[in-house]
């Protein structure tokens, strides 16, 4: 039987999950789910002032709406700090680590000699081969790895190629602090090492702690897990990708009207790619992703790229399915409760789904479907926008009292029906179509543009148009 796979997400809480974070752990779902293992999560919550209640659950709330799920509980990597400090003690027990009794003055004094001779500051191991015997007294020790003093380190990364380090760059990196305190490159690597991972994906920025950690892994006679380190985003011009250029938090994107599903799509395409496909399923996202397609250069984040990609996934999510996400995206913007109070009264939700066809054609994002579906739920008498104010001339207005009750007349309100109302009402008025839709538009939705005018006619009914345009007909 082959080993199973297990893959891990390993977020630091920082109070929201930054997007390069929601790729990483796209990639490691992605990877396990693949190849029926199985993606944990490790919150890497050692930084205590930062590793809030609310911290962790921004990171967990943004997973969850990027629709990635992982196994079993979160792993809190604080509360593991007893493990931690037991392996650290037994490397020194197997002669693998020692104490460190250097004092800081001590510590400031070798990197600022270091600094001086031009090489960079490494710890010289004055106590690596002395006789704790000789430990000074009231001195707490730290512990420090016994590290290799020559050879090198070699990291066989799916993404980066055979990386290797000469060992004299990596010197005697400390396990334990004086206060107890495990570091965070021992508490990584006994994590993943008792988690079972088999396959450690995340950002390219931890390269070099790859080569320490391995020389964790090897003191402990364990084996390193399969290792893929991936090129961090930029920016669409090629520098670090900063808040400017889209380093936002998920919720961001929800707020900003984007779909999960156009989200993992356009993630996966950073940085990996499958022939010429640009849109794919969560499925064949699942099927097709591989180490081997990753990129080694960064890729470019593009917003005009992902709006485009989430106008697609508009226009092709079920209405049904499409009503879902707008309700989690007005659950998660500030004025979207009024909205939620509309839909959630009877035949509401119903006359939403007549609209939807038309308007998720235009939209490309739920801000868009949110502003363009507004005629729905305002109520009488309507705000008017200044384009609207305009095209409601004393002229249109009275077209509008003529149109009326003619419009009031039907028996069957449809797009059809009204359609066929205005344009015999606009030849006999020997006016533009244009003419009369327009102030008809302005009247049924209080703004200059909208969806088309015999859709909002239809979905509005009868009772609801007519009055609306008799509240600004002369
Ligand atoms: N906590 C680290 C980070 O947020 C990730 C560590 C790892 O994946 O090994 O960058």
């Amino acid at each position: 039987m082959t080993e199973s796979i297990v893959t891990r997400f390993a977020p630091s809480p920082t109070g929201y999950l930054h997007i390069g974070g929601a790729r990483t752990a796209l990639f490691n779902w992605l990877y396990a789910k693949g190849h029926g293992g199985k993606m944990l999560l490790r919150i890497e919550d050692t930084d205590r002032a930062r590793s809030t209640d609310e911290a962790v659950n921004a990171l967990l709330d943004g997973l969850s709406w990027m629709g990635i799920d992982w196994e079993g509980d979160p792993i809190s990597q604080f509360a593991r700090a007893d493990r931690h400090r037991e392996v650290a003690e037994q490397m020194v027990a197997e002669g693998k680590a020692y104490y460190c009794y250097a004092t800081q003055e001590e510590l400031t004094e070798m990197r600022e000699k270091a600094r001086a001779e031009g090489r960079p500051p490494r710890y010289d191991g004055r106590w690596r081969d002395r006789d704790p015997s000789e430990a000074p007294e009231g001195v707490a020790p730290a512990v420090r790895l016994k590290a290799p003093l020559d050879g090198e380190t070699i990291i066989n990364d799916k993404v980066q190629g055979t990386i290797s380090f000469p060992n004299k760059d990596l010197d005697d990196l400390v396990l334990l602090r004086s206060d107890g305190t495990p570091t965070y490159m021992l508490a990584v690597v006994v994590d993943d090492h008792d988690m079972g991972v088999t396959h450690i994906v995340r950002g390219d920025d931890h390269l070099t702690n790859a080569a320490r950690q391995a020389l964790i892994y090897s003191a402990m006679g364990w084996d390193v897990p399969v290792m893929a380190h991936i090129p961090l985003i930029h920016g669409p011009d090629g520098a670090k990708l900063s808040k400017r250029h889209g380093a936002l938090g998920a919720e961001a994107y929800r707020a900003m009207g984007y779909l999960p599903a156009a989200m993992r799509n356009y993630l996966a395409r950073l940085g990996w790619s499958h022939g010429d496909e640009e849109i794919f399923s969560t499925d064949q996202m699942i099927e097709w992703f591989d180490f081997d397609a990753i990129g080694k250069s960064p890729s470019r984040f593009d917003f005009q790229k992902l709006e485009n990609l989430n106008g697609h996934y508009m226009r092709s999510t079920e209405d049904a399915e499409l009503l879902e996400a707008f309700k989690i995206y007005l659950a998660a913007i500030e004025d979207g409760q009024e909205v939620l109070n509309w839909l959630s009264q009877s035949g509401n939700e119903g006359k939403f789904l007549a609209a939807l066809p038309g308007l998720k054609e235009r939209a490309k994002t739920l801000v868009e479907l949110h502003q363009s579906a507004r005629y729905l739920w305002v109520q009488r008498p309507l705000d008017l926008d200044e384009k609207a104010e305009k095209l409601l001339s004393d002229d249109a207005r009275a077209l509008l009292g003529r149109l009326a009750p003619k419009l009031d007349e039907l028996e069957t309100f449809t797009a059809e029906t009204t359609d066929a109302v205005v344009r015999e009402f606009a030849e006999a008025e020997e006016l533009k179509l244009g003419k009369v839709a327009q102030p008809l538009r302005a009247a049924l939705t209080g703004r200059g543009t909208s969806p088309g005018i015999f859709d909002v006619l239809e979905v509005l009914g009868k009772t609801e148009s007519v009055a609306r345009i008799r509240d600004v007909a002369h």
